[in-house]
Formats: structure tokens, C-alpha cells, sequence
């Protein structure tokens, strides 16, 4: 480990180290009844969600105490959120799996009785695997997309001995991933440089809350309201659901689901009819044809099919009034520049998710944002050749056929680690799949569904007891690379995944196994790799070894001086879109979404995320169904009311929360709750809406068309009363000067 004051006499150009946080919790400044000590902050990388950015954790007396953002991380620069702080609990949680455990009828048992029951268990696990070895299709391996040396490790594991390798992403965005290859023509998720946009119109993602990089979006999308100099941004929401997003803009467009890319194309045929875009753009993006080319995306149209006729109504002339808005739209996006066009979540989640992905993207050529500030700016490739830069999930279509040989009785083995697919995939039951393997192996550190259906269940380090690095997705625009370190010893028997594919590689003779360099080695190579390119932020280091201090000690290397490629030549719009296509005929359209503290599920295990209040109901340890408040009348309900919702693949019960923000026709589920277990604060909490999804993919790339399912109401005549912060504490006015008011304590009450 390295503490900040590690870095001698390298300078770190942008060093930030937060003085102030050092000053207030020095030793001196303790109260004299606490315990002292010495405090040492260690930079590292957050590993709660996908998009891994920078953190500073205070270390007392061995112990991790806080966690905040490290400030000279590029992506978040300081900042971090709920779940990234929530890591302290997963470290210290009663709930721990403290050791291995095997099967044992139905229950589990301590591995045991040897001397060393780790070393016991992957002894058992090498020997598995190598009995398996001419047989390696038999195999499985599933673990979250992976970045950093850690990815490399295992996809070059997966492939050297021949196994089956899936990656599971909870509502993931590889549509969003195939258009920004098709219309960018990058492997990448671009830098969106919403800070310096004068103009944001976003279709469908929460990026200010789960989507792709939530926090170091958040932070751009302060700068673009707010920074001095630079005249306030507008933004612009369209999409079916009042999410938190939604709620920040200054005006939210909704339409019905699948339906934003005939908003798109219907936006284009305005700015190029009035002459607004960039003409040698125009030529491109219209094969030389002009606005003739999106004559199919007439107002009418879309006014017609995005129901926007239906939400905004007509005036009393009887036009639509979604007419002009549609047109103050065009005007404003064209003309207010630099100007930004985003999309992804459930607009990407549909059947044609990504015709719909396209047309949005396209947009920013027409406005000349590609490649500009302000715009879509591509990311550059790693500094170092073997850190992996970019990873997404496996598409649904290669999850059915997994499922579907795990049926068949075609896989013996399947080893999972940090993933829980008997939640994430309860609509295709992979859990009565997973039962037909011989063994299941579980890397995890608390029991979930998928650990519960385990042979063998070995818990292993959490993030902050472990080696790593990771290059930022999205990164910010330029080359980076940050470093993860163990910031406290391992708290329990515990290992790094990472070493144990490692060491099993070594073991089992895999031919072009992983180099045999540990974790620690292989995050001190890149940083040797670095040093050999002198470049970037770290300076003024004289050996490898001092270069190694300086990169931990400020957690991340980055060269501003680096930039993406260009991107390609603007790709033709789309002439038509195909009408996105619904799973059931239920009435109302469903939107399953990220919950904001929990993620997929990930976090509902830790009770200071259940207690999170969710940014718009304010509802907390609990999942809902969004309702619209008409609907809600029509149908007799109240707040807390539970119904059941009957979806696809099977029908889960919640009590409805309704707000007028959301169309009558669609109703909105947070994932996250749902778990049969998953420690005694997620333990049978809520409903997994995934449960209830249908199977529909997009149509090119086989993703899970995850918003394209149709559900109905059923009223059950149950109640329950919803904890909610909403509308609990009425209205407090405020004193006259040098009133007095009075205080009721809780007992009085
Ligand atoms: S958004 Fe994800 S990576 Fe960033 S601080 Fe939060 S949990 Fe960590």
C-alpha cells in the first residue's frame, strides 16, 4: 500500500489532495475522548458499478472509515456516490460469507476439516477442471463485463482452456454499443461532453442517475448549468418515463416507448428543411437527397406515433399541441450550439432500439457537435496494449442459448463470480436451468440466489482489499488509466479471483495461460509500461519503482495531451424505422429501470442503500409500480394499494405509487429488490420485475429488448403503507421574526 505522502519528489501535475478533510481529522483537532490516531487516505478505484472511477478511502488504525472521490480522477474529479460510499459496509458486513462452504444437503456446511479448507477447495476446483479439460465446451465462466488486467485475465483463461465465457450486464446497453460502432465507427463509448454543450437533448438514459457513468455525468451536467462565463445550458428530455433525469430538465417530452427514433428522423427533416444544418452533413447523412429523403417523417407522423398528440392534446383550434413544441425543439437544438444529442436505457431496449439509437446519434452531425467541443468526442485506446478499455454484456439471445444448454444437460461445470443470473435472468428461469449442471462454483462474498443453488461457494476479496486498474468507459476524452490497491488487509479468509484464475492457469497447464505474474505484478506492469512511455501526469520519477509509489499514491495516470480518433464520415439516416413490437397485449407499456441506490440488485444487500430514499418517490426499503394519478383514479387505487402486475413471464404483486409525470399508459418498476436471499436486508423486499419481462431482443443485435413488455393492473385488495419521505412531514412554514416554535419530541407524540 501507498499512502498519499508516498509520491516524494514526482510531481503529479493537477495533484488536489483535499487539505482540508487532512486538517479537520488530524490527530490534534480529536475530541480527547476518541481513540486517536493517525489517519492515511489511499487512492484507489471504485468497483460498485460499472464505470470504476476514482476514490480516496481513510484508513485509522487499519480500518477503512470513509470513502469519497478522488479529485484528480479524470471521469469524476472528486465526486462520488451512494453506492460507491456503501463499500464500507460490504467490507464490514455481519453477513460476510467468512469462509468456503460446500454443499450439504440442502444447506451448506464449513469446507473442512484440513488445515487449510481455501487452498482445499481450489485444489478441488483445479482437479474439476482438469478432468474436464478435453471437454472444456462443458464449461462455463460468468462474471460481469470486465475491464483493467483483471478482464485480460480471465477472457484470455476462458479462451486458453477452451471454456464458455458470458457476461452478464442487468439491463444492459449493447444496443447503445453497436450504434456508436455504426454511426462513430469506435469500439469506445464516446466522451458525450456535456459540460461545454450549450444545448443537451437526451432520449430515454438516466444519466444523472444509473446510466453508463452516472456520477461523472452528473458532474458535467453541474458544469453545463452553471459554470461562470458560459451562458446556462438547456436540456431537453424525451422518453416515456419522469425518471430522475426527466426531472431535471427544462422541459420533458414524453413518447411511447420505441417510438424516439421516428422523433429523431422527424427532427432531422425539420432542421434541414429550414436550412439549419450543415449542408456538406446534410449531403451525407441524406445520400444527397436533402429533406426528400425523410419525407416518411412528416409532423403528423410524429405527432401521431410518438402519442405525443395523445399527452399534449389538442388547442382550440384543434391542432395538436405537440406541433409547435415539436418545432421549438428543431430550432432550439439546431441553433443553440455546441449542441449534444444522447439516448440509450429504454429507448436502446426495444425491438428497434437500434434504428432508434441511430437516428438520435446521427443528429450530432447534422449540428456539427462530432469531434467538437461541446460534442461527441471519441476516446482513445489504452496507454497500455494488455488493459482491456472497453467491455459489455452478453447479448440475450447468447444467454437463451446458454439457458437453453444448461437444459439440455450439456454443461457440467459452471463457475460464477460477481454476478447473480438467477435474479438478473428469472425471466428464462435460469435458475431451474442451473440446476442441471453437475457443480456450480460461486466466487462471491454473501448469499443470493445464484450461491444458494452452488456446489461450492468461495468468498473472495471485496474491491477494497484488492489489486487492479481499469481504464475509465466512458473514459473522459483522453488516455487514463487508474490504479486499484488494497487499502486495508484481507478481513477474512478470503482471495483475489483474479490470482485464483492465475494460479488454477499455472496449474492446469493451460497453453499461453495468463503470464503467471499475480495481480500486484501484473497492475505494477502497467505502470512500468508507462514509465517506459514518460508521458502524461506523473513526472520526474527516476526509476520504475518510484513510478509505481507516485501512480498508487494518486490512484490514476492520464495524459490530457491525448485525444480519440476522428470519427468516421457521417452514416445515411435510416428511411424508415420498423414500429417497435411489444412482448404481451397487456395494457400499459412497462419500464423496468436501474433502481438509483440499488443498481441490478447489486446493492440490496447493504442497508444504507436500502435506506436511500429513490430521488422521485422517495420510497425506501421497498419496490413500486409508477402509476399514472388519472390512471390510479380510473382504476380505484391508492398509494400503497398493491396490485398485480401481470407481465410476459409471470406476474409479481407491489403497491402502486402514482404522480401525475408519467403517461397514463406506461407504468415504471425499479429493478434491485426481489431477492429470495441475499443477506437479512434484501432478504424477500419487494419484487424482481425481471421476473416478469418477456423475451423480445432488438432485432439486429439480439440485446434484450428490456422495455419492450406489455403488463396489466390486477387490484389484490391488499394494503400496505409504503415508507416514503414524500408528503410524511407536511408543510413547515416558516416563523414569524422572533417566534418561538414550539418542538414535540418523539415520546410526546
Ligand atoms: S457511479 Fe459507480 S463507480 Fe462511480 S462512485 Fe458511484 S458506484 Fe462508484
Amino acid at each position: 500500500m501507498a499512502g498519499v505522502s508516498g509520491a516524494g519528489a514526482v510531481v503529479f501535475a493537477g495533484c488536489n489532495i483535499p487539505d482540508e478533510e487532512l486538517w479537520v481529522q488530524s490527530p490534534v483537532n480529536l475530541p480527547e475522548d476518541l481513540v486517536t490516531g493517525v489517519d492515511n487516505w489511499y487512492a484507489t478505484v471504485c468497483r460498485q458499478c460499472a464505470s470504476a472511477e476514482g476514490l480516496l478511502v481513510r484508513v485509522m488504525e487499519g480500518r477503512a472509515k470513509k470513502i469519497q472521490g478522488n479529485p484528480d480522477y479524470p471521469t469524476n474529479a472528486g465526486k462520488h456516490s451512494a453506492r460507491c460510499e456503501a463499500q464500507l459496509q460490504e467490507l464490514y458486513h455481519p453477513d460476510r460469507i467468512a469462509q468456503p462452504m460446500a454443499r450439504d444437503g440442502d444447506g451448506f456446511l464449513p469446507v473442512g476439516p484440513g488445515a487449510d479448507p481455501y487452498a482445499d477447495s481450489l485444489e478441488w476446483l483445479v482437479n474439476t477442471l482438469d478432468s474436464l479439460k478435453g471437454r472444456a465446451s462443458r464449461v462455463a465462466l460468468i462474471t460481469p463485463p470486465l475491464r483493467g488486467h483483471l478482464g485480460q485475465v480471465v477472457s484470455r483463461f476462458a479462451s486458453d482452456y477452451g471454456l464458455r465465457y458470458l457476461t452478464l450486464e442487468t439491463l444492459g446497453e449493447g444496443v447503445l454499443r453497436q450504434a456508436v460502432k455504426d454511426v462513430f465507427n469506435a469500439d469506445r463509448l464516446p466522451h458525450f461532453d456535456i459540460a461545454n454543450a450549450a444545448f443537451v437533448l437526451n432520449f430515454g438514459s438516466d444519466f444523472l442517475s444509473t446510466w453508463v457513468s452516472p456520477v461523472s455525468l452528473a458532474r458535467a451536467y453541474g458544469k453545463f448549468r452553471n459554470v461562470e462565463g458560459h451562458e446556462r445550458g438547456t436540456f431537453v428530455h424525451v422518453g416515456p418515463r419522469f425518471s430522475m433525469t426527466a426531472a431535471n430538465a427544462d422541459r420533458w417530452m414524453p413518447v411511447r416507448p420505441g417510438t424516439e427514433g421516428v422523433l429523431a428522423l422527424g427532427l432531422a427533416k425539420i432542421i434541414i428543411e429550414h436550412g439549419w444544418a450543415d449542408p456538406q452533413a446534410v449531403q451525407a447523412v441524406t445520400g444527397g437527397r436533402g429533406g426528400a429523403a425523410l419525407e416518411a417523417f412528416d409532423i403528423d407522423r410524429v405527432v401521431r406515433e410518438t402519442g405525443m398528440g395523445d399527452y399534449f392534446g389538442v388547442d382550440e383550434h384543434g391542432v395538436s399541441k405537440a406541433i409547435p413544441k415539436i418545432e421549438r425543439l428543431a430550432e432550439d437544438f439546431a441553433t443553440h450550439g455546441p449542441a449534444l444529442a444522447i439516448g440509450g436505457g429504454e429507448t436502446a431496449a426495444q425491438t428497434n432500439g437500434l434504428q432508434n439509437m441511430r437516428a438520435i446519434l446521427t443528429l450530432n452531425y447534422l449540428v456539427g457537435s462530432v469531434g467538437q467541443k461541446g460534442g461527441v468526442l471519441l476516446n482513445p485506446d489504452s496507454a497500455v496494449p494488455s488493459v482491456p478499455a472497453s467491455a459489455g454484456g452478453a447479448s440475450f439471445n447468447q444467454w437463451r442459448a446458454f439457458t437453453d444448454a444448461l437444459r439440455s444437460g450439456d454443461i457440467d461445470l459452471v463457475i460464477v463470480r460477481g454476478a447473480d443470473p438467477v435474479h438478473s435472468l428469472a425471466n428464462l428461469d435460469f435458475g431451474g436451468a442451473l440446476a442441471r449442471a453437475s457443480s456450480v462454483v460461486t466466487f462471491g462474498n454473501f448469499w443470493n440466489e445464484t450461491a444458494l443453488r452452488s456446489t461450492i461457494v468461495l468468498p473472495e476479496h471485496t474491491s477494497l482489499e484488492e489489486w487492479g486498474d481499469d481504464v475509465p468507459e466512458p473514459g473522459p476524452g483522453h488516455q487514463t488509466l487508474g490504479f486499484q490497491q488494497p487499502v486495508v488487509r484481507p478481513v477474512l479468509n478470503t482471495r483475489s479471483f483474479g490470482d485464483v484464475l492465475i494460479q488454477s492457469a499455472e496449474r492446469l497447464g493451460v497453453a499461453q495461460g495468463p503470464s503467471g505474474l499475480t495481480m500486484q505484478e501484473l497492475v505494477r506492469s502497467g505502470a512500468e509500461e508507462l514509465f517506459r512511455q514518460n508521458r502524461g501526469l506523473i513526472i520526474g520519477a527516476t526509476d520504475a519503482e518510484e513510478y509505481l509509489k507516485a501512480a498508487l499514491s494518486r490512484g490514476v495516470w492520464s495524459d490530457p495531451n491525448t485525444k480519440g480518433p476522428q470519427a468516421g464520415s457521417a452514416p445515411e439516416f435510416d428511411r424508415e424505422i420498423p414500429s417497435p413490437q411489444q412482448d404481451g397485449n397487456g395494457r400499459f407499456f412497462l419500464v423496468p429501470y436501474l433502481s438509483n441506490a440499488l443498481g441490478g440488485g447489486e446493492g440490496a444487500h447493504l442497508p444504507w442503500l436500502q435506506a436511500a430514499p429513490d430521488p422521485i418517490t422517495t420510497v425506501v426499503w421497498k419496490s413500486w409500480v409508477e402509476l399514472n394519478e388519472k390512471t390510479a383514479d380510473e382504476l380505484e387505487l391508492r398509494i400503497g394499494d398493491v396490485v398485480r402486475v401481470e407481465g410476459p413471464s409471470g406476474a409479481i404483486e407491489l403497491p402502486v405509487y402514482f404522480h401525475p409525470a408519467l403517461p397514463p399508459d406506461v407504468v415504471a418498476i425499479p429493478v434491485g429488490q426481489g431477492h429470495k436471499e441475499n443477506g437479512r436486508y434484501a432478504r424477500d423486499r419487494g419484487a424482481n420485475v425481471m421476473s416478469i419481462l418477456g423475451w423480445s431482443t432488438e432485432t439486429t443485435t439480439g440485446s434484450s429488448a428490456w422495455a419492450a413488455s406489455r403488463v396489466n393492473l390486477v387490484k389484490t385488495g391488499e394494503h400496505v403503507t409504503m415508507s416514503r419521505n414524500e408528503g410524511t412531514t407536511g408543510i413547515i412554514r416558516e416563523p414569524h421574526p422572533g417566534e418561538i416554535i414550539g418542538v414535540t419530541t418523539h415520546a410526546q407524540m
